[in-house]
């Protein structure tokens, strides 16, 4: 059934009601920032299990991992919000020039207005309710648009929200394209979108008709360089852990290695041993291991295997949506495999005859968002730093980096712009002003009228 122009009526009334509502003042105070973060927080442990129902619901997540990358995750945000926040309002002095003494300088941080924040389906509540934290930290007034690919998620959000926070100033708008176009056409201060290229093209475009500012989190290849000095054991339980968790689908897991040929086949060996030992011999028994979300994914995923050196994994069911962890060996540069972002949980090994030559392979493609090498020689590893370029490192690990609310998250390039994750996110949703307080007990006449030569000659 298709939606109509009056249907969508509510959107326009809701985010104008908003709109009002933060021209009144009530979202700027510490106070009011201040009790909507306990609220937030409040809602994420008081409804936990509900929380932890609906990522299984529409992701398999299990307990653990649902808890600590979503659940967990956010809850840690949310403290680091309210441990900072004073800190973060107050003005930030900087110095004053001598042309312009005697004279106060400094920023003052002042929230944008009403911001738009539109999810993605893979962390279904770490999506939203972080970008979230940050809008109500810097004094907004918000709209949150979860994915409907995760619909458990979204529905679950849309009924807890307006029972936790001000519904004045912050609501939820569930729905799909019809539903996301409408509000792209309403006025926003700021929109914070995460997902595909694709869709960030259309919200930017969008965006543009109010000269309205975007962040765009997104995603891409993002490679993982294995130099030969490394400790194997490690390097490969780290990788398991950020490629397979949430089945391959998160927007940081490693898209592809890049390893000597002489190491590869001790790297697979050593990742077959430790994928047996983490998920067992029967691994979609094991429900440790999630789910791809739909079978339209699942397909597209399956695709990708068409005339692969597939050496690890390949199994896959349609019905319970499941592919097993996968590993490709050597896939030609010109297959989908390797065009495409994978997301999902299968890993291509691009084997180089000098690990020197991965810097040259990362530099050809696209910026990615996060780039991992896992090296004990630091040298290659300031040259990978120092050579290429994208959104995140981390050296010796995978998306741990997320872990430090003090590292502004965000890509470069094709995988986005603008950042988020503690302060950062807390000054994409402000505005610093820039002001300037002068004294007036003296005021020299130099810079008036006339101009005589006196003044020309000092
Ligand atoms: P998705 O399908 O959930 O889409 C994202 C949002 O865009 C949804 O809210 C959806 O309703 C909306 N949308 C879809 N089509 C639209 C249209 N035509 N017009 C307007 N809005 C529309 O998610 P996705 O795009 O499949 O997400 C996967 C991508 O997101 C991957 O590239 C991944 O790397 C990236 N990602 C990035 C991050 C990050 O933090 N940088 C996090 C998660 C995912």
């Amino acid at each position: 059934m298709q939606t109509s122009a009056a249907d969508l009526n509510y959107i326009c009334e809701r985010v104008n009601h908003l709109r009002s509502h933060f021209n009144s003042g009530g979202t700027r105070t510490y106070q009011w920032r201040l009790t909507q973060l306990n609220q937030l927080k409040k809602m994420l442990i008081e409804q936990e299990k509900a929380f932890l129902q609906a990522l299984s619901q529409d992701l398999a997540k299990s307990e653990y991992e649902a808890w600590t990358s979503e659940v967990g995750f956010t809850t840690s945000e949310i403290e680091h919000s309210i441990r900072s926040l004073k800190k973060w309002m107050r003005p930030r002095k900087v110095s004053t020039p001598l042309v312009a003494q005697p004279a106060k300088s400094y920023q003052l941080p002042e929230p944008l207005g009403t911001v738009l924040i539109i999810g993605a389906w893979n962390y279904p509540i770490q999506l939203v309710l972080g970008p979230l934290v940050a809008a109500i930290a810097a004094g907004n007034c918000a709209v949150i648009k979860p994915s409907e690919l995760s619909p458990a998620c979204s529905a679950l959000i849309a009924k807890l929200i307006p029972e936790y926070l001000d519904s004045e100033a912050i609501c939820v708008i569930e729905g799909a394209v019809a539903e996301t176009t409408e509000l792209l056409k309403q006025k926003f201060d700021h929109i914070m979108y995460t997902g595909g290229e694709g869709v960030a093209k259309i919200v930017m475009r969008a965006a543009a008709e109010n000269l309205t500012p975007v962040t765009l989190e997104l995603g891409g290849k993002s490679p993982c360089i294995v130099d030969n000095n490394t400790n194997l054991g490690v390097t490969v339980s780290r990788i398991i852990w950020n490629k397979w968790m949430n089945a391959g689908q998160t927007c940081v897991a490693p898209d592809y290695v890049l390893i000597e040929k002489s190491q590869a086949d001790k790297f697979v060996a050593k990742l077959k041993d430790k994928l047996q030992e983490f998920y067992g011999q029967d691994v979609k028994s094991n429900s440790d291991y999630g789910r791809i979300v739909n079978k339209r994914h699942l397909i597209r995923l399956v695709a990708y295997l068409d005339n692969q050196n597939v050496v690890i994994g390949g199994e896959h069911d349609l019905e319970q949506k499941y592919l097993a962890p996968t590993v490709v060996l050597d896939p030609p540069a010109d297959s989908p495999l390797m065009l495409e972002e994978v997301f999902g949980p299968i890993l291509p090994i691009v084997t180089v005859e000098n690990i020197e030559q991965s810097i040259e392979f990362v530099n050809h493609r696209a910026k990615p968002l996060a780039l991992y090498v896992y090296t004990n020689n630091s040298q290659f590893e300031q040259k990978v730093l120092n050579t290429t370029s994208s959104g995140n490192v981390c050296v010796n690990d995978g998306m741990m980096f997320m872990t430090n609310p003090n590292l502004p998250f965000g890509g470069v390039g094709n995988s986005g712009m603008g950042h988020y994750h503690g302060q950062s996110g807390f000054d994409t949703f402000s505005h610093l002003k820039t002001v300037m307080k002068r004294a007036t007990f003296i005021d020299p006449t130099l810079r008036y009228p006339p101009f005589t030569s006196t003044k020309l000659n000092i």
